[in-house]
């Protein structure tokens, strides 16, 4: 009997998910393939894993789901965007959904398809209304290898072939985060020789380097209220005896969760760099979007790391809706004080089920700085605030780097490209959840 035969497709980009989901089904005794690009053998189930809420605008995705169904495929949608499933099944008309944590209801889909008895999926009925099963629990943090493909080097996601999940959940309550929402709040850490395992396996795929995923790496093994500072640089020397310090990664960690332990097995097992969400220099605005930390400690934080010679990257979330012109001067202040090393700055996004959703639903366009007109500075170059705030922190940022960067006229440019853009898909991200808000 011929085995049945899967593709998984992650759009770009091999994600972690992707991969993990892919090495599930290979377990279960699946054919599998795993690819980056929109396509599949006809007649084939096809698992598309997305990562974005503009996946559910893209025309291209669209497409290849109308078509592929149309040949007498399968199409399920599993991964971040999972968390809203009407959205989904209204914008994509996939055949069903795999909603929440895949990994447990996956094998279940393998073997039974679309039923009522299939756990985790959201589906149309034949009514037109939405049929869910009964929800799958949080996923044990006990798993097969991922399915690795052979071009994984060819990959870079700043800077790192892989970022490979060491635990799920995350205990802080950011207002514009999925995480928490959609993992929890209590921590599940994987074993340390199953993540050493992994990442052996990678590098004999040819992973270049290899990091920490998630916005909190050091939350590792957290238990009690604790952090487990032995269990995080266990992991890190681990890693590094296995790819080499220049090849290992472990940028993003929350401001409170790191002190000189931590900070000197970075600079020791690691290439040397930490990356925080810092957000803003208004401690109104940390307090709004429920970081749970102040801008002194973001500060302390900072100077910590570059005491143990690290170099310190942040990101910045701006056009936040309660987020004022002082404000906004407050986080330019941070960045001038600070000198960061490097700087990403991000409009404020609702994503979907989060606080930070309502409240951009809630205000009145005519006071959302992503819809008003920027009527100062930038008035010439017609952004909306949002816009204008991100393209002014980004020319910003660039001056107060300790390395000098020349703001050429390509540079100017690209920036006012990328604004624009991020501003016009964020709207339309927008438009998207004004359509299904209350369904
Ligand atoms: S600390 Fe990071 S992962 Fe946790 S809720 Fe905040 S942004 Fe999300």
């Amino acid at each position: 009997m011929s085995r049945m035969k899967f593709t998984v497709i992650s759009p770009e980009v091999y994600t972690y998910g992707a991969m993990l989901v892919a090495g599930i089904l290979k377990d279960n005794g699946y054919e599998v393939t795993l690819k980056r690009r929109l396509s599949a053998e006809k007649k084939s189930t096809v698992m598309l894993s997305l990562y974005s809420t503009q996946h559910l605008l893209s025309d291209e995705i669209k497409e290849f789901i109308s078509k592929h169904r149309k040949n007498g495929g399968t199409v399920y949608i599993g991964g971040p965007v999972s968390a809203y499933p009407e959205m989904v099944l209204g914008e994509l008309k996939p055949d069903a959904v795999i909603a929440g944590e895949g990994e447990n209801s996956v094998p279940y889909v393998a073997k039974l398809g679309i039923s009522s008895g299939t756990p985790g999926l959201a589906y149309t009925g034949p009514d037109g209304n939405i049929i869910r099963t009964k929800a799958v629990a949080p996923a044990s943090m006990k798993r097969p290898l991922p399915l690795i493909p052979d071009d994984i080097s060819s990959q870079s996601i700043r800077g790192a072939s892989a970022y490979i999940e060491t635990h799920r959940g995350c205990t802080g309550a950011c207002t514009f985060c999925q995480v928490p929402r959609y993992f929890g709040r209590e921590i599940r850490s994987r074993d340390l020789p199953d993540i050493l395992e992994e990442v052996k396996e990678f590098k004999k795929h040819g992973a270049t380097r290899i990091s920490v995923s998630g916005g909190t790496g050091s939350l590792y093994q957290y238990r009690n209220g604790k952090i487990n500072e032995d269990a995080f640089i266990e992991l890190l020397r681990g890693m590094a005896k296995i790819m080499g310090k220049n090849n290992v990664s472990s940028p993003d960690i929350r401001v409170d969760c790191i002190n000189e332990r931590i900070a000197q097995a970075i600079r020791e097992y690691t290439i040397g760099w930490v990356f925080f969400g810092l957000e803003s220099g208004s401690d109104k605005i940390l307090k709004v979007m429920g970081k749970g930390v102040s801008v002194s400690q973001a500060s302390d934080a900072v100077y910590r790391c570059r005491d143990f010679g690290l170099k310190v990257a942040g990101s910045f979330i701006v056009g936040h809706p309660l987020e004022t012109a002082e404000d906004f001067e407050k986080t330019k202040d941070f960045i001038t004080e600070h000198c960061l090393d490097d700087v990403f700055v991000s409009i404020a996004e609702p994503i979907p089920k989060t606080p930070l959703a309502e409240l951009v639903l809630n205000t009145p366009k005519e006071k959302s700085p992503l819809y008003m007109p920027h009527k100062g500075e930038y008035m010439a170059l017609k952004l909306t605030e949002s816009e204008a705030r991100s393209f002014d922190l980004q020319m910003h940022a660039d001056m107060f780097k300790p390395n000098l960067h020349v703001v050429t006229d390509e540079i100017f440019n690209a920036y006012l490209f990328g604004v624009r853009k991020d501003g016009k898909e964020i709207r339309a991200a927008t438009e998207l959840l004004f359509k299904y808000y209350g369904k």
